[in-house]
This record gives structure tokens, C-alpha cells and sequence, in this order.
């Protein structure tokens, strides 16, 4: 099983930030833990800005049209000429605040596979979804778009409960675990049992070690403390 603890900078950070970032930051020994990867998912315009060593460089979206007249839409062929290692698609700010469907998030992973970029789909509930009980049929509609993959495909799928992203409240570990196990029962019926499992939502250095202990939590998908090397180092060290 890969593990993962990948950052997402959002719309933050510039050269000086990532070169003071870079200079900090030293990911676990990635040679002693088979398939284990550090990254972080920085803007654009930073994708070719610094050197990230053993750590991987993501992108936090792509275009969900082939290439053509498509202004301004970075393409899957696009990332991979930067460089780029992984993409994040369907981030909850994505699919609430710029309104992204479940049709633009199947294009996008499909735009990421076929460019060699190994895909994150990010998936999760509201606050008034989880209080109606609607939580499993959010999270079956969301999983649809994995319907491009087969069995042999690499990706991995996030968890981002939307109440716990950059509220600075985490989801408790009795949620967290519910609801990866229903993921990983969910994938493994559809072939995807190999499939990890990341964890995003207020993940920090406190609360790290509870969250990695986690049956199925195979990973974090880290934002707000994953702009300062200490604190993203402190949870990349939780698994
Ligand atoms: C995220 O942006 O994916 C995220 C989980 O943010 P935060 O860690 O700040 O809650």
C-alpha cells in the first residue's frame, strides 16, 4: 500500500515563499518505506520555481478539455511538460465555489492519467449533507467519476469532509474511520481495493498521529499547515 501525505498551497505562497519552504523542508527517508510519497500541490506558476528533491510536485487542477481553444486551461500534456507528478481534482472549493461537476471532475482524472500524472480525487460531504444522513449517497455520486479507471489503474481518493477544511476542527477519528471504511468497501467492490485512502481536513501537527493510526488512512491531504516546512514535516513524520 503507497502512503501518501501530500500539501495543497491553494491560491498562496511565492518564489520566496517556496525557496524558504525548500530550504526547510527534508521529507521521511522515502528509499526505507516502499511506495511512500511526500508533495506538495503548489500554484501553477511555482511547478518549475524551485528543486523538491525526493518530494513530489502536484498540480491542484487541470483543464477538462483536450487541448484547443480552451483559453486559459492548463492541460494534462501541459503539467506533465512542467514536470508535474500528481494532480488534485474535485477539491471541495473547486466543486463549491467554482461550481465543478461530477462530469468536469471524470474529464479532468481522465485528462491526468492519459499525461502520466497520478490523480487525487478529492471527495466529501457538507455539514447539512452529513446532518440529513446523506453522507454515503455524496460520497457514491462524487466516486462515480472513477468510472474511467480499471483495476490496474493507479490513483488515489482523498477524504475531505468540506466542515472540516481550513475550519481548524477535524473531523473525530469515529468519523473518520466510518467513513474511510465505507470508501475502501466501496472501491473494493469495484476492483479498486489497492486504491489509498488520504485524510484532509485540519490536519496539523497535534492531531496527526491520532488521524495516521487510523485503520484505511493511508495518507493526508494537508493545506493550511502544509505552508510552513515545520509543521508539514511534523505530519509527514505521522506515518
Ligand atoms: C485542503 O485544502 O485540502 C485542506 C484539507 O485544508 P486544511 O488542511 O487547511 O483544512
Amino acid at each position: 500500500m503507497n502512503y501518501l501525505v501530500l500539501g495543497n498551497w491553494k491560491s498562496n505562497g511565492d518564489q520566496k515563499a517556496l525557496t524558504a519552504f525548500l530550504a526547510e523542508f527534508s521529507p521521511v527517508n522515502r528509499a526505507l518505506i516502499d511506495g511512500y510519497r511526500t508533495g506538495i500541490a503548489v500554484p501553477y506558476h511555482l511547478i518549475q520555481a524551485g528543486d523538491f528533491g525526493s518530494a513530489w510536485v502536484g498540480a491542484q487542477n487541470v483543464s477538462a478539455f483536450p487541448p484547443g481553444a480552451y483559453t486559459g486551461e492548463i492541460t494534462g500534456g501541459m503539467l506533465s511538460e512542467l514536470g508535474t507528478q500528481f494532480g488534485l481534482v474535485g477539491h471541495s472549493e473547486r466543486r463549491h465555489l467554482m461550481g465543478e461537476t461530477v462530469e468536469q471532475t471524470r474529464a479532468k482524472l481522465e485528462n491526468l492519467q492519459q499525461s502520466g500524472i497520478y490523480p487525487i480525487l478529492c471527495v466529501g460531504e457538507t455539514l447539512d449533507e452529513r446532518n440529513q444522513g446523506r453522507l454515503h449517497e455524496v460520497l457514491l455520486a462524487q466516486l462515480a467519476a472513477l468510472d474511467i479507471f480499471t483495476k490496474d489503474s493507479s490513483f488515489a481518493v482523498a477524504y475531505e469532509p468540506v466542515w472540516a477544511i481550513g475550519t481548524g476542527v477535524a473531523a473525530t477519528p469515529a468519523d473518520v474511520a466510518d467513513a474511510h471504511r465505507f470508501l475502501r468497501e466501496t472501491l473494493a467492490e469495484r476492483g479498486f481495493g489497492h486504491v489509498p485512502l488520504m485524510y484532509g481536513g485540519s490536519v496539523k501537527p497535534a492531531n496527526a498521529a491520532e488521524l495516521a493510526a487510523i485503520d484505511d488512512v493511508h495518507g493526508f491531504l494537508v493545506g493550511g499547515a502544509s505552508l510552513k516546512a515545520g509543521s508539514f514535516g511534523e505530519i509527514d513524520r505521522a506515518f
